[in-house]
């Protein structure tokens, strides 16, 4: 289980890393903080891979391990956001698919 949590936190260091380490739309950095105003807070940036179009399927689902797999597999597959805009993503404001597009072109790998 060790093992796997390391594997887990190199992996997605690195991928975070390649998706150049800030939310797709707002651009916050992972690991800077935001004023959350439901919690009242400060909150730390932990970003997510958002994954283009099975948006309804959540990672925890399936295990974070295999999400990281899928995100090193299939990178173009998935935009790496930050928790607010992944729940915008998901279920308010689904992209259409230029947008999309738009970003496939965008985003440098
Ligand atoms: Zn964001």
């Amino acid at each position: 289980m060790r093992r796997q949590n390391e594997w887990y936190c190199q992996k997605r260091r690195e991928l975070v890393k390649q998706f150049g380490g800030r939310c797709r739309y707002c651009e916050i950095k992972e690991g800077s903080v935001r004023y959350s105003a439901r919690k009242k807070d400060l909150v730390d940036i932990v970003l997510e891979f958002a994954h283009k179009a099975n948006k309804r399927i959540s990672g925890m689902n399936r295990g974070r391990n295999a999400r990281v797999a899928e995100v090193i597999r299939n990178p173009g597959d998935f935009l790496l956001l930050c928790r607010r805009c992944h729940n915008r993503y998901d279920h308010d404001h689904p992209l259409t698919d230029e947008e999309i597009k738009a970003m496939n072109e965008e985003v440098p790998f």
